[in-house]
């Protein structure tokens, strides 16, 4: 996929930004925001907790941001992660299908490293939501239409 286009660039940025944010405890910053169907912008950081099992992700914290107001379709969502010995910058599993959730098959999810407050242009990767997440679980209108008739 092509490099990031101007509008993702600015999702980019709003993700850099909060990622300031993110309260750390043990791990790495994170920051994401999503762009929803109407165009606007949404961001989110990871919030650690002493009791792992309670931490949120930044792109949970991002879709949640969106659905706060109202907003329940996603396009895009930019992650942008804290050059820390980290190797990856994919979503975790969980988030994968929690954007899978808001998104269609096309969603952008574009990640990059950030240090020293840069975004790493050369660490910017674009893939579907479906090239991350082929096999997601799925409750479809029309299976949810059955079970609701049955
Ligand atoms: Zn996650």
């Amino acid at each position: 996929m092509p490099a990031a286009d101007e509008r993702e660039r600015e999702l980019l940025q709003a993700a850099l930004k909060v990622m300031e944010n993110a309260y750390v405890l043990w791990g790495f910053k994170v920051g994401a925001a999503v762009m929803a169907e109407d165009g606007k912008i949404y961001e989110g950081c990871n919030v650690e907790s002493w009791i792992s099992g309670l931490r949120t992700c930044a792109e949970r914290c991002a879709i949640d941001h969106a659905v706060l107001h109202g907003n329940h379709k996603i396009k895009k969502i930019a992650i942008v992660i804290e050059d820390k010995n980290v190797e990856t910058t994919r979503p975790c599993g969980v988030c994968l299908q929690y954007i899978k959730d808001f998104s269609e098959d096309d969603a952008k999810v574009i990640m990059a490293k950030a240090k020293g407050g840069q975004i790493l242009s050369e660490s910017i990767e674009t893939k579907t939501i479906e090239d991350l997440m082929p096999f997601s679980y799925e409750m479809k209108q029309k299976a949810l239409d059955s079970y609701m008739q049955s």
